[in-house]
């Protein structure tokens, strides 16, 4: 068992960048690079993964086990840093039957992920004390981790983003910071190291008791977008595709429909109500590309413009 990989932790780029929207329209923001942290594990996938397998006791567990879609990106990390740890993993996907030509899944099996499926209604109970206790009785090995890495121990990698973004002079003072919304742990976790400043939420999921829970909690430091979700959670649609290719076209930084391009659209097309302070924007890159593979085997994108993004995503 070896997660020293993890250590290795040079401060991300935070790069200055802008977007034409349109012929009179130009915007400047910066954007923090997490997305370069590692090709396989990416963006907040190891900023919370990674205290969760430094504190993985090799004594007490024989492997980790966390639940996800067939296309997560969550699954995709997991297994990956598993594989680098030599840490054995376990994923619960929601689906079915497993397909092992999915690009995430099948990545997943050849970091030797065992795949359990769980049908829809079982997989409503991943965050069911009671559903999950009766896992950890069939699998008494593992450690247990949530949909998405987002636990406490995320937490401790999220404020080691916000210590990068401090070092980088970030400051409460002059920027606000954006990033999509999933389970909501990449941005509670930054929220409550960086407590006086402003942050902008996208939502990439409609599960508006999450939102409701975030508002309560984060009151006017929190400013929540969920109506631009492109028909919801994993779709994407021609306008969005286009989108990101032509951001991707412009500023040479790839970004997908599922996250970071709903993101993107929603700041570069709203920048001006959601930016109303004489404050700069700072957009977090969570990563994310490999889901690029699992939108092309659902819609096989034709365009030979997806190619360029497509390959960026190749291992
Ligand atoms: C998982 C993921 C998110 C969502 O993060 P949460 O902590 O679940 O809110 C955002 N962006 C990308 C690229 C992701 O893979």
């Amino acid at each position: 068992m070896n997660p020293h990989f993890f250590d290795f932790d040079q401060p991300t780029p935070l790069v200055k960048t802008c977007f034409q929207l349109s012929p009179s329209k130009r915007i400047h923001f910066q954007i923090k690079r997490d997305d370069l942290i590692d090709k396989l594990i990416s963006g907040n996938k190891w900023r919370k993964l990674k205290y969760n397998f430094k504190q993985f006791d090799q004594n007490k567990f024989k492997g980790i086990a966390s639940f996800g879609g067939a296309f997560s990106n969550h699954i995709a990390a997991l297994s990956a840093a598993g594989k680098r740890a030599d840490i054995p993993t376990l994923g619960f996907i929601r689906t079915h039957e497993i397909d092992f030509n999915n690009p995430t899944l099948s990545l997943a099996k050849t970091n030797g992920m065992q795949l359990i499926a769980l049908s829809r209604e079982a997989y409503r109970n991943r965050h069911n004390s009671e559903f999950i206790n009766s896992l950890k009785q069939a699998y008494p090995d593992y450690l247990f981790v949530p949909e998405g890495g987002s636990n406490d121990l995320a937490a401790l990698g999220l404020a080691e983003l916000v210590e990068e973004l401090k070092l980088q002079s970030i400051h409460s003072k002059h920027h606000v910071i954006a990033c999509a919304i999933g389970s909501g742990g990449t941005i509670s976790g930054m929220m409550d190291a960086f407590p006086d400043m402003k942050f902008i939420g996208i939502a990439a999921v409609k599960d508006f008791q999450l939102l409701e829970k975030l508002k309560v909690k984060y009151g006017v430091r929190l400013t929540i977008v969920s109506d631009n979700l492109f028909g919801g959670y994993g779709k994407t649609t021609p306008e969005l595709n286009q989108f990101c290719l032509d951001f991707y076209n412009q500023t040479q930084i790839p970004i997908e429909p599922i996250y970071t391009g709903k993101l993107l659209h929603t700041l570069m097309h709203n920048y001006d109500e959601l930016m109303s302070e004489q404050k700069s924007l700072v957009v977090i890159h969570t990563g994310g590309l490999q889901g690029l593979k699992g939108l092309n085997y659902r819609h096989q994108y034709q365009s030979p413009l997806w190619n360029d993004l497509l390959s960026l995503t190749d291992v």
